[in-house]
């Protein structure tokens, strides 16, 4: 029997409609490509966005045109998530941490017919746009005043195209399955592939973040965006927040550790969302100029993925600025949420560090993502929190192909997707990743989680960041490599380090060796460039070899 409720699509132009109705006045701030704050709340985005697409139409942008953007977290850009997707367009949110040669790949292989691009920018897209095959047009989301001068054919100015139009536009009613944005993976092997999200994916995806058991983000919230709208739509944020109505701070370019701290303070923010490499930026800051967190800020919950968070990290979040790490998992294939960590019931009245244990793991799987682990055969394994083995997730939210069938098939006969990390799974369901299923380290047989080595690792106060690497062992077949980059003015010797983490971690994965660098390299997306990493120390031979 077919039920008798309304179809009525999920739409990512819904969101800004809903907000624009119960959440009118609250606030987007804006750190500008040009220099100052900006305040705007959602009923302008709406506004504007609605401008932007009926200014998109008149460009000739049509259902399914991919429409590209190099730009930081900021107003424009919201504005841009909106119009777009909300008139049938593809938004593609370019990283331009990435090497030009990868940016032009994407941007071809996307097929983008605009290029929005902040004015920080212009001077990189006018190198690359010769090479740009299927842009008709580039436009600068600026004003006329701060319009850049560049040797572009077709260079428009973002406000004068959205103050030629009134904001009379109905939004299209599209099929909810329709294409709404895309973001290509780092691709730290082989070409970046292309993930392509769809209206109905996004908005479950909200739903998610804006849960209890997710991200619990409400219009009670002031959320610092530092995770960049180029990064799997900074979380999916931009959307969760016009769900919930709650206040959004954008930072723009400036993601050192003074700007982010002063923005926490002077906009009240009660969560925010970043890389573990940010949060050392900014703990670095509050060092050097000797702050006192919990008396500024009201910081609340920091929401740390991308990379495992520290122990350390989550514990100086706790004792130093009063808020909770909240640990975060997914990927760009996951839109990204897969798994948060927060607490159940029974953890209630543990001391701190049964609290960091538990807080260390990635967390539970939000309700729509499906876990499960393998062995290497695809046999499923226990969920005890011990057996560790490919984890496996399928969901609504999670890509079914990449973009063009690059890859081929990427589902198994269940419709699981290979996440490409090695998980543990208990019976609670909290899942903890031990590596990437590239980066485990192979020593006699055993596997050694180097996520595990490096969270110890960095609880000593000389570390700064850490990363542990496979180094080959003629008896092992493969040891553990400590690679240490020590803090400012701080010293610790192999010997210390070594010690430091005995009885820490189990005897046999104590690293062999420690070798200490001035520089750790990282991917665009902020994360341990383990490949090159190995590359560098390839003809390493440790002490005990
Ligand atoms: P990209 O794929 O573009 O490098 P993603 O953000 O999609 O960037 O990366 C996803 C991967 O990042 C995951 O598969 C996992 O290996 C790693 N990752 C993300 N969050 C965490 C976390 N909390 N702990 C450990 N690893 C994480």
């Amino acid at each position: 029997m077919k039920a008798l409720m309304q179809d009525r699509p999920l739409l990512i132009s819904s969101l800004i409609e809903h907000a624009r109705h119960c959440h009118p006045g609250a606030e987007i701030v804006s750190r500008t490509a040009e220099g100052p704050m900006h305040r705007c709340t959602y009923s302008d985005v709406h506004r504007r966005s609605k401008q932007l697409a009926k200014a998109l139409q008149v460009l000739g942008v049509r259902n399914g045109d991919r429409v590209a953007t190099l730009a930081w977290n900021g107003y424009r850009h919201l504005e841009l998530y909106y119009g777009v997707s909300g008139m049938g367009a593809v938004l593609h949110t370019i990283n331009p941490r990435l090497y030009p040669e990868q940016i032009v790949y994407i941007a071809n292989h996307a097929e983008d017919a605009y290029l929005f691009f902040d004015i920080g920018f212009a001077a990189l897209v006018e190198r690359l746009a010769p090479a740009l095959t299927s842009v008709r047009g580039f436009v600068a989301m600026t004003d006329r005043a701060h319009m850049p001068a560049l040797a572009l054919p077709s260079l428009l100015c973002y406000e004068d195209l959205v103050g030629a139009q009134d904001s009379h536009y109905e939004w299209p009613l599209l099929d909810e399955n329709t294409a709404s944005s895309l973001c290509y993976t780092s691709g730290t092997t082989g070409n970046p592939k292309g993930v392509l999200y769809s209206h109905r994916s996004t908005v479950l995806h909200s739903y998610a973040a804006c849960a209890a058991d997710g991200l619990a983000v409400s219009a009670a919230e002031s959320a610092l965006l530092v995770v960049p709208m180029f990064h799997v739509n900074a979380w999916g944020m931009p959307y969760a927040g016009a769900m919930c109505g709650a206040k959004l701070v954008m930072p723009g370019p400036a993601l050192d550790g003074k700007s982010i701290y002063e923005l926490m303070r002077t906009e009240g923010v009660t969560l925010a969302l970043g890389v573990p490499t940010v949060w050392l930026t900014l703990f670095n800051h509050v060092d050097t100029a000797g702050l006192d967190p919990k008396k500024d800020l009201k910081l609340d919950r920091v929401v740390i993925g991308g990379s495992a968070a520290p122990r350390a990290m989550c514990a100086r979040f706790e004792s130093e600025f009063g808020a909770r790490a909240v640990h975060a998992w997914g990927m760009t294939e996951m839109s990204p949420l897969g798994t948060v960590c927060n607490f159940l019931p029974k953890h209630a009245g543990m001391t701190t560090d049964e609290r960091l244990d538990v807080l260390a793991r990635q967390g539970r799987p939000v309700f729509g993502v499906e876990m499960r682990i393998t062995d290497d055969e695809g046999r499923d394994l226990p969920r005890d929190g011990k057996a560790a083995g490919h984890l496996m997730v399928r969901g609504p939210w999670i890509t079914a192909g990449y973009f063009k069938g690059e890859g081929g098939q990427i589902l198994d006969a269940d419709g699981y997707f290979d996440t490409g990390d090695v998980a543990t799974i208990d019976a609670d369901g909290y899942m903890q990743i031990t590596d990437r299923a590239k980066d485990v380290i192979k020593s006699g047989g055993e596997w050694i989680s180097s996520i595990e080595i490096e969270n110890a690792a960095v609880g000593h106060p000389a570390v700064a960041e850490a990363a542990v690497i496979g180094v080959a062992h003629p008896k092992w077949q493969e040891r553990p490599l400590l690679i240490v980059l020590k803090k400012p003015g701080k010293q610790a010797s192999r010997d210390e380090l070594l010690a430091f983490l005995d009885g820490k971690i189990a005897k046999w994965c104590i690293p062999d060796d420690v070798a200490f660098v001035d520089e750790l390299p990282h991917t665009a997306t902020g994360k341990l460039q383990k490949l090159k990493l190995r590359e560098m120390f390839k003809d390493y031979r440790t002490r005990s070899t």
